[in-house]
């Protein structure tokens, strides 16, 4: 026997936990049941932004996303933009705070205060929730969508596949079931690679400064040429190289064929010119040191020791007998530091999947399969992902409040 909702949600996270809420504000006599695969809704979100849920951005910039067609998610985030999303959370008792950099998260600076917020409201507005309830394949009848789970069938005249993608790995409850499952059935699907996600590089050089942090500026090169560039603190690991502007510029890393080359450019407030001027200067101050010593003063000494030393120079070597020729490649190496990427950490440490759901067979105004009536995709499981910075969630709620507008128009339409 199967149980009959007007909506069955397959996914219990961002955005089908919106989207069921949403729904039940508007109009509390639909019925919606959300399908959530693990023992608890909301797992991934309640690690986002650190534990703090990085909710959105006051930069809303459709550039921040990307996608085989990025402007696929333009109509959801203009008609829910941030004023929107506050007005949302503000109805859940989740008030925003922005950061200096325009980042905005809960009040509470607790992502467990989001997933509380959506998981009360869902309960104090009658969606019905199942947990422990993977789906595992679907069908059509007529209008009605079946989903077989492990705990039975469930049917529906609305199906919407909020399923997220594998970014932060298997634990938080992507096993990619139902992208495969989808594909089964004839969606297209862009290939699916980590994105913000830390770059693993090639040789011992990043792993010999292991554990020391640089401001730098860094850019993402395939072939020589510049893809990206971000800059903020950049932190050396023995696989390579993390921080804030690393998972930045890391999409491209697996999507892309080519030479890929991170480069660091380690005094980025200072042109080529100026560097060399400084190192001139330094050579006079520090004539009578060793190069070991020589750029202690104006990088991490470890850092510093490692740009002389690529340089060609041997640290034991004094500063006086440092030749123009040197003091140029120190120079060019200082804004140019650079490492060849070789592939990503992998899904279990990325924050987004880039690729998944052709958006090409979804309407961008409400979510629909362009095929099925009455079948939706929503969030990450749509080949749209975002930079850090908030953007992913953003997407995930706005692209489940258009999904939610469709489903209670056409209730009111199947009601007149
Ligand atoms: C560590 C980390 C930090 C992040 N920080 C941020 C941040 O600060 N800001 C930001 O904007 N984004 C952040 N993101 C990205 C953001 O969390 C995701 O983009 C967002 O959660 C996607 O929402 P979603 O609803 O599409 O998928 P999810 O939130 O992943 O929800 C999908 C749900 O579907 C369930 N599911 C999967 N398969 C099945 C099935 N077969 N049957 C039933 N249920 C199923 C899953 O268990 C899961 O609960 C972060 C991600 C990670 C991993």
């Amino acid at each position: 026997m199967s149980r009959f909702f007007d909506v069955c949600i397959i996914g219990g996270g961002a955005s089908g936990l919106a989207a069921a809420v949403y729904i039940k504000q508007k109009n509390s006599t639909v019925s919606v049941a959300v399908l959530e695969r693990l023992s608890r809704v909301g797992k991934k979100l309640i690690t986002t932004g650190n534990g703090r849920c990085n909710i959105t951005n006051s930069d809303e910039a459709i550039t921040h996303y990307h996608g085989r067609n990025a402007r696929f998610a333009e109509y959801a985030l203009k008609k829910y933009p941030n004023a929107e999303l506050e007005k949302f959370f503000l109805s859940l008792g989740v008030p925003f705070v922005y950061d200096e950099t325009g980042r905005a998260y809960p009040a509470s600076l607790q992502a467990s205060s989001v997933v509380d917020a959506l998981r009360f409201s869902c309960d104090a507005l009658g969606v019905e929730t199942f947990t422990e309830c993977k789906a595992t394949d679907f069908t059509k009848n007529g209008k009605i969508y079946t989903v077989k789970t492990e705990k039975g069938d469930f049917s529906a005249r609305n199906l919407i596949f909020a399923a997220g993608l594998y970014s932060g790995g298997i634990k938080l409850g992507c096993d990619g079931g139902v992208l495969k499952l989808l594909k089964s059935k004839g969606e297209k699907c862009v290939a699916v690679t980590p994105a913000i996600v830390q770059i693993k590089t090639a040789g011992d050089l990043a792993r010999s400064l292991k554990g020391i942090k640089a401001d730098a500026a860094v850019t993402f090169k395939i072939d020589g040429k510049s893809v990206r560039r971000e800059t903020g603190e950049v932190l050396f690991c023995d696989y390579g190289l993390s921080g804030p502007p690393v998972l930045q510029i890391a999409r491209e890393t697996e999507r892309r064929n080519g030479r890929k080359e991170v480069s660091l450019d380690l005094m980025c407030k200072r042109s080529e010119d100026e560097v060399i001027s400084l190192l001139y200067g330094l050579k006079t101050a520090l004539s009578y040191r060793k190069l070991d010593e020589y750029l202690s003063g104006a990088l991490n000494k470890r850092l510093g020791q490692a740009v002389v030393k690529a340089a060609g120079l041997k640290l034991s070597g004094y500063v006086s007998e440092l030749s123009s020729g040197d003091i140029e490649r120190i120079a060019f190496l200082i804004k140019n530091f650079t490492f060849t990427a070789i592939s990503t950490t992998g899904f279990d440490n990325s924050q987004v999947t880039a690729g998944g759901l052709d958006t090409d067979g979804f309407d961008n105004t409400t979510m629909m399969s362009v095929k099925n009536k009455g079948m939706y995709a929503v969030g990450e499981i749509l080949d749209i992902d975002g930079d850090c910075g908030g953007y992913n969630l953003h997407f995930a709620f706005s692209s489940a409040f258009c999904a939610a507008d469709s489903i209670l128009k056409g209730v009111e339409n199947d009601k007149a």
